[in-house]
């Protein structure tokens, strides 16, 4: 922005990642005067360092996998280490690529950019670093959130997932500490690309809020691949050993030496910058924005989307809350977000996807003698061509005497692919019938979906 633009527009939106983006263009486009204001690299947590750049990393790990796989079928290949400067020169250029996207579609829509953070001054005046003022009746905060470390003694010698895109090699040894959608996805596709990973989880079971029976077979699947994993370990303390580190255990027991250590132990809101008590907005306990289901905040005018909020902390989440949001408040639209039946893919080695409840969830809703549950356990052909042991679980939980689905729960072999087309069908209200009444597409994974007897 220069010296003369004006500082008075229709919207101010705080942070440019996805939801803040989806949020300012979509305001554009009803013809809303904008400014936007991101301090870092356009895009936020999913572009630069999480969606964008972890697929990446996912990928090779499965290029990598395909590759011990050819040699076993015939393939004259010497599977070999991944080149990680040369593959990230790829990585790197196809998030150059979006950038540029945005920043031409940021011009084109005459959205003002300012690379500053912002905080209230009141409820309806932002300040920038730089001093220079903004004002609009309507604010949106798309902040988003950081990784969080443990607090125990020698934390500062792990990291942050953030830090895991700086990597320009795979560290021999890595130790992860978490269980959850991060701790699992670079778990899995670290130990793809050659690293000897151990994790360290503090419940007993990968991936809580998952479906128990799934995430007991993936955590079987990471230990045929060689991950070795740590249930009910707390870790008290990390200590430094050479250019390494060690975990010590609540029980007092120091684990094996490890060149790298991830913390992937949750995110927190970016709040704390943002001065709300200025202008009055109030956050839950954890330090996110509270909002209603039109995304509003208790002060009139301001909004908030994204990571900040209580919402789930998924990408597509934040863009159709910013995007419905402002087809609202400049396009007389009235939709809220649906917040039920959200899928979600964890990009583990194989995927593992869900939407809708789980086996536990809908017994609790419905009733044990009302849920129904039906289950397809079997090698995908690839792995079976090449007789290697890995199997997926797919499974459906329904309830009543129509066997309404209301969960679907995949694990396998292109599961994360297969999910998609499925939740739109459950958000439709099928029944168990209305999937065996669909012919199946021969030979592939999904077709067990519509074969489950
Ligand atoms: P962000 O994308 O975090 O953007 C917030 C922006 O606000 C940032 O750019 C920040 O610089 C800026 N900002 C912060 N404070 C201020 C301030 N005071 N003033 C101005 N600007 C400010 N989700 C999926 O759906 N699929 C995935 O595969 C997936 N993988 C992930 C992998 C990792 C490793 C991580 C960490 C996350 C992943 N996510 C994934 C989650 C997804 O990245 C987030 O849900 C999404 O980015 C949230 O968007 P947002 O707009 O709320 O926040
Ligand atoms: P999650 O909330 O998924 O997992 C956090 C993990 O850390 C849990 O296993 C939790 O254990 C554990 N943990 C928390 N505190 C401690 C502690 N003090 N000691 C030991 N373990 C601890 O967070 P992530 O950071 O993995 O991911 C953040 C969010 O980002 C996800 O919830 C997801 O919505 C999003 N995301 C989405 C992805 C996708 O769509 N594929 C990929 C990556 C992230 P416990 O279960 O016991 O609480």
């Amino acid at each position: 922005m220069n010296a003369h633009a004006p500082s008075e527009f229709d919207l101010i939106v705080i942070g440019g990642g996805s939801g803040g983006l989806a949020g300012a263009f979509r305001a554009a486009g009803h013809g809303a005067r904008v400014a936007l204001l991101e301090p870092g690299l356009l895009g936020g947590t999913c572009v630069n360092v999480g969606c964008v750049p972890k697929k990446a990393m996912w990928l090779a790990a499965d290029v990598a996998g395909r590759l011990r796989l050819a040699q076993t079928l015939g393939f004259p290949v010497t599977p070999a280490p991944l080149d990680w400067p040369e593959f990230i020169v790829h990585r790197e250029r196809y998030i150059e690529n979006i950038h540029a996207s945005y920043r031409r579609r940021l011009d084109e829509a005459g959205i003002a950019v300012l690379p500053s953070y912002a905080h209230f001054v009141d409820a309806h005046t932002v300040e920038c670093e730089s001093g220079t003022r903004l004002r609009a009746p309507r604010i949106l905060i798309a902040t988003g959130g950081r990784p969080q470390r443990m607090a125990v003694p020698g934390a500062e010698l792990g990291g942050v997932s953030d830090d895991f895109f700086q990597w320009r090699a795979a560290p021999e040894r890595v130790a992860i500490v978490g269980a959850g959608y991060i701790a699992v996805e670079l778990a899995g596709l670290l130990q793809g690309l050659g690293s000897r990973v151990d994790v360290f989880v503090r419940g007993d079971r990968l991936l809580r809020g998952f479906d128990h029976e799934l995430t007991a077979q993936l955590a079987e699947e990471y230990r045929q691949q060689g991950i070795r994993l740590h249930f009910d370990h707390t870790v008290a303390a990390i200590e430094r050993d050479g250019q390494g580190v060690r975990l010590r255990g609540f029980d007092g027991a120091l684990s094996d030496r490890f060149d790298a250590l991830l913390f992937a132990t949750g995110r927190v809101p970016n709040s704390e910058r943002l001065q709300l008590h200025n202008a009055g907005v109030a956050t839950d306990v954890g330090g996110h924005v509270a909002v209603d289901e039109r995304h509003a905040t208790n002060v009139d005018g301001i909004f908030a989307v994204g990571d900040i909020t209580p919402d789930p902390p998924l990408t597509p989440v934040a863009i159709a809350a910013a995007r419905r949001l402002m087809d609202r408040l400049y396009g007389g639209a009235t939709a809220l977000l649906d917040r039920t039946g959200i899928p979600t893919v964890v990009f583990s080695h194989p995927p593992i996807g869900q939407v809708g409840l789980t086996e536990m969830e809908a017994r609790q809703v419905h009733g044990d003698t009302a849920v129904h549950v039906y289950r397809a356990g079997f090698r995908p052909m690839l792995y079976a061509l090449a007789d290697v042991p890995q199997r997926s679980l797919f499974k459906l939980v329904c309830v009543g005497d129509d066997r309404r689905v209301v969960g679907i729960h995949l694990m396998g072999e292109a599961a994360d692919e297969i999910l998609q087309g499925f939740a739109v069908a459950l958000k439709r209200g099928i029944t168990l019938d209305d999937l065996r009444d669909t012919v199946a597409i021969h030979p592939t994974s999904a077709e067990e979906v519509v074969l489950m007897r």
